[in-house]
């Protein structure tokens, strides 16, 4: 029986080798692709707060600037574009940081209800303004402890709500729950507003994708804030679920490991 020759052996080696190379070539086009879209649509978006805020700008030195009440009513939405440019570029950073790896993640063992109440509290006046309520439900007697990245998870939280008082009508409900089961926490935020099509549904966690442009913009959306959501939860291994009914509103829920508290061993006696 021959064995295999060397000059087979030779050719097995030399295609696997061109077959990762043909791989690694792939993946460079592909990242080359993506960056080359990335900044197309990062321009775009820089337009237009920065367009907005130039309008008004020289519209202020062509002489509007000598009328005190248009002086003001300018200067305030140049700072308002200026405030949006100043967030869209926040969150470009933090996007890219995460998806170039720089950003680490840094996992703590802490109690979600906790960071859910603050987190809550802090928001509260925003929804009051709008009439909007934010309803908290955990059972009591269960613990909430997981072992994450806090401050990720607390930017996680703070989008997905932030979006149900954002996408709400006037005087619409929040439910933030948390919820355990087995080894698994669940977060479920949910909204009485206005709902998101199925068509749009798949695509809202793509960077600078919305349902209503002008809607986003006007309440001060950059078109990241599902993108990151995705990022963070990603690097843990979860990943963020939504399902959504036009004129009734959504519900997104994502789950984290629960940190089982181990009951204490029992001290040696001598
Ligand atoms: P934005 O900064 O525009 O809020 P996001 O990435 O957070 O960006 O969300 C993407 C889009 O998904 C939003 O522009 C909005 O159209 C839609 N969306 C997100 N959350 C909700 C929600 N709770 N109800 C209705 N639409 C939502």
């Amino acid at each position: 029986r021959t064995s295999i020759s060397p000059l087979r052996k030779i050719n097995k080696t030399i295609n696997s080798y061109a077959l990762a190379k043909n791989k690694e070539i792939e993946t460079l086009q592909k990242n080359a692709e993506f960056r080359r879209e990335f900044i197309a649509d990062i321009s775009h978006e820089l337009k237009t707060p920065i367009f907005a805020a130039q309008g008004y700008v020289h519209t202020l030195l062509d002489g509007a600037v000598d009328d005190k009440e248009v002086r003001y009513k300018f200067l305030k939405r140049a700072a308002k574009s200026l405030n949006a440019l100043d967030k869209l570029v926040h969150d470009l950073l933090t996007l890219s940081q995460m998806e170039s790896g720089v950003n680490k993640f840094h996992f703590e063992s802490f109690d979600l209800r906790e960071l859910l109440q603050e987190l809550i509290e802090e928001l509260e006046h925003k929804a009051e303004k709008r009439d909007i309520l934010i309803r908290f439900f955990y059972d009591k007697d269960k613990t909430f402890k997981t072992i994450a990245d806090k401050d990720k998870i607390f930017r996680v939280c703070q989008n997905l709500i932030s979006n149900a008082i954002k996408y709400n009508n006037d005087g619409g409900e929040v439910e933030v729950r948390l919820k355990s089961h087995k080894n698994q926490i669940t977060v479920e935020v949910k909204d009485n507003g206005k709902g998101i099509p199925p068509e749009d549904l798949k695509r809202i966690f793509e960077r600078f994708y919305r349902v209503e442009k002008s809607r986003s913009r006007e309440k001060g959306g950059t078109g990241l804030g599902l993108a990151i959501v995705k990022h963070i939860l990603e690097g843990h291994k979860s990943k963020i679920s939504v399902s959504s009914t036009v004129g009734k509103g959504s519900i997104f829920s994502f789950e984290l490991p629960l940190d089982q508290v181990l009951p204490e061993k029992p001290k040696k006696t001598q």
